[in-house]
């Protein structure tokens, strides 16, 4: 019997995972060029070509128990002080080896900084609509996820809201921008507004609010929008960063936190997270992507591609009159269902085979996520599919 913990986890298994699986399942019945799945943010640009070689030079050139081995459980120290020189350099911060800890990812960070921080029933903020493995990585910890309901008409964080819902136990605020699922980036004032929130709130009630942000999407930024750095803003800001879509690395599983010194109770967290990383069962990041990284600080993925479907599918579903917000990043678009509820509005798109994630997923009901990190034709094919499915709604 399993535990009853996994009863309930196993049965709302990811909403995203389960219709990966049945656009799988819809290829075979119409063939894949008839099928658009737009379901998952699995990069289909591919890694730069830097990356294959640091992975040729590294495997035929480094010494291999060094590029195999177990090292510290924070990462290779030489790693970690490249990765902080080259975060200085483009942040213009002062971060050292010591704060940063290379992760299994940015699922593996945010695990690593939860287990840290959260004590059971601890509140964790989370501003809708959010990444929502939040749901899970909170409830590994006992912690209590708290929401923030959503700003729909920017999709900027509800700032009034967050100022009503921190309590003396509010441990931890996640932010995720540029933003999973709506592709909003937050602006500079919004920062600024959140973290003057914040420090008032942890005077008032004499605590450390911890400003988690999750950024895995940093780099896939349009138009020359700047992406602010958060710690510059606020000083208990942890930052959660990944190589998944930066370098189109996902299933190679690498990351890093980045823990300032700047923190409340520094180096209590920096030892914590540590330890955290190893007994959570990571033990250390992968050895050889640790390295590969260390070569590619800056290297990117042709963002231009992602950019160019953004566009595509922007223009065309507004002029079939969806309703949705330009992205500025990463690669999705958060449309207005043409029905009250997204479920069933995802269930008639699939009729155009056309698989779209319900808002729900992101406790946004009443949207759906569309992930264009698809092959170019492939969302040209779809369009037709969209029209169609707009046109059923207006009779
Ligand atoms: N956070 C957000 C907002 C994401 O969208 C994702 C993946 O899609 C993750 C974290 C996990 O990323 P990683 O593959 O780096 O663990």
């Amino acid at each position: 019997m399993i535990s009853e913990k996994m009863v309930s986890l196993v049965k709302n298994s990811s909403v995203i995972r389960a219709m990966f699986e049945e656009g799988k399942k819809m290829a075979k019945e119409f063939g894949a060029e008839n099928v658009y799945d737009f379901s998952l943010g699995n990069p289909s640009v591919e890694p730069p070509k830097e990356v294959k070689q640091a992975i040729l030079d590294i495997v035929n050139k480094e010494d291999a128990n060094l590029v195999h081995g177990y090292m510290s459980n924070s990462g290779y120290e030489d790693v970690r002080a490249a990765v902080a020189s080259s975060i200085n350099a483009k942040q213009a911060t002062s971060f050292h080896a010591d704060n940063i800890v290379m992760t299994v990812g940015a699922a593996g960070g945010m695990n690593v900084i939860l287990k840290t921080l959260i004590n059971p029933g601890d509140e964790v903020i989370a501003f809708a609509p959010y990444f929502g493995e939040y749901n899970n990585y909170v409830a590994n910890v006992d912690g209590k996820l708290v929401v923030v309901s959503p700003n729909t008409a920017t999709f900027q964080p509800n700032l009034q809201e967050l100022e009503e819902k921190v309590t003396e136990r509010t441990k931890a605020v996640i932010i995720n921008t540029p933003n999973n699922p709506t592709g909003v980036v937050y602006s500079e004032q919004t920062i600024k507004e959140l973290a003057d929130i914040l420090s008032r709130k942890q005077k008032e009630l004499s605590t450390s609010i911890y400003l988690i942000s999750d950024e895995p999407y940093r780099e896939l930024a349009y138009d020359g929008v700047e992406v602010p750095y958060i710690t510059k803003y606020y000083n208990n800001t942890v930052v959660g960063y990944s190589y998944s879509k930066s370098l189109s690395l996902p299933g190679e599983r690498i990351g890093y936190l980045v823990l300032p010194d700047e923190l409340d109770d520094a180096e209590d967290i920096k030892a914590a997270a540590n330890v955290a990383n190893r007994i959570l069962g990571y033990v250390n990041a992968p050895s050889l992507m640790q390295r590969v990284i260390a070569r590619c600080l800056d290297a990117k993925v042709e963002v231009e591609i992602y950019n160019k479907n953004r566009e595509l599918l922007y223009d065309a579903l507004s002029s079939y009159g969806y309703e949705c917000i330009k992205p500025e990043g990463a690669f999705y678009l958060f449309v207005k269902a043409l029905e009250e509820d997204d479920k069933a509005f995802a269930e008639r798109a699939k009729k155009h085979n056309i698989l779209i994630v319900p808002g729900s997923a992101f406790a946004c009901p009443g949207y759906c996520r569309i992930a264009y990190c698809v092959d170019y034709d492939m969302i040209k094919r779809s369009l037709a599919g969209f029209e169609a499915l707009a046109k059923e709604y207006r009779g």
